[in-house]
């Protein structure tokens, strides 16, 4: 069932290496929409990956014009645009602190 990642995304996450070392600082592990994307589908076959891909987008746009979760804190773009809903980090997670989670490095600014 698996997919083997274009030579495009593959270059694309060894260039992000020294990145996601950096992101340890914050728990998040940097990632890009289509990274996102490209490793929902491995995952899930039938993700509608267009859908992902939108949904995403939306909340990042979002984010950018400063749309905070309801409880105040900064949306978790990642997490919004995967689950349909937006919020951050903790309240869609229930954890206190990401832990390897994925996020978008212009939504870690
Ligand atoms: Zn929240």
């Amino acid at each position: 069932m698996n997919k083997p990642m274009s030579p495009e995304v593959r270059a694309e996450m060894e260039k992000n290496v020294f990145i996601v070392k950096h992101a340890k600082v914050t728990g998040f592990q940097i990632i890009t929409i289509e990274e996102y994307v490209a490793i929902s589908a491995e995952h899930i076959p039938d993700v509608d990956t267009s859908l992902l891909r939108m949904q995403i987008q939306k909340v990042l746009k979002k984010y950018k014009t400063g749309v905070n979760c309801k409880c105040g804190q900064p949306l978790w773009v990642i997490g919004s645009g995967a689950t349909g809903e937006d919020g951050c980090f903790k309240c869609i997670s229930g954890m206190n602190a990401p832990d390897g989670d994925y996020e978008l490095e212009e939504a870690l600014k």
